[in-house]
């Protein structure tokens, strides 16, 4: 069977940066998602289109069809006294936020010059290109209410 919008697909991935740094990689060696409904980057979702259980591949996928070009206008300067006073600031830290559209977000510490802290909204893996290494698991049609849904019901879990 091949993959098409609205199938569970499984898959064995590692997930590294031009530099072969592990960026990242599928927990347990599996990882399931439903095709066509925005559960996985785009470049990764149009790859495995009419891939099929038992196909092993490499995928580079280029930061507009991943998390996006790095965007300078994300840059944002705070003030210092925004940020608990008894916190040390630095560059490299990163902190969890809420865009105002309510999607959790990481900021990240850019520079701190005097009283004024440069945070970055830009995701982390803005401007990186990824390559993908997959191994697809497996593939079956999703259910009625994975499909209402629009994700996986693997294992346990169980919600209204
Ligand atoms: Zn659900």
């Amino acid at each position: 069977m091949k993959i098409q919008n609205n199938h569970v697909v499984s898959v064995k991935y590692v997930l590294t940066d031009n530099d072969n740094n592990i960026i990242d990689k599928s927990e347990d060696g599996k990882f399931s998602f439903l095709i066509g409904k925005g559960n996985i980057i785009p470049g990764l979702e149009n790859a495995l289109i009419d891939k099929a259980q038992g196909d092993v591949f490499d995928v580079q996928i280029e930061p507009k069809d991943a998390y996006g070009e790095y965007n300078k206008a994300l840059i944002h300067k705070v003030p210092r006294t925004q940020f608990p006073p008894d916190m040390d600031i630095e560059a490299g830290m990163q902190f969890q936020g809420q865009t105002p559209e309510g999607q959790m977000t990481v900021v990240k510490v850019k520079e701190v010059a005097g009283n004024d802290v440069m945070v970055d909204n830009n995701h982390p893996l803005a401007g990186v290109q990824l390559n993908f290494a997959v191994e697809v698991t497996g593939v079956r049609e999703a259910s009625k209410t994975e499909l209402e849904h629009g994700h996986v019901h693997d294992g346990n879990e169980h919600h209204g």
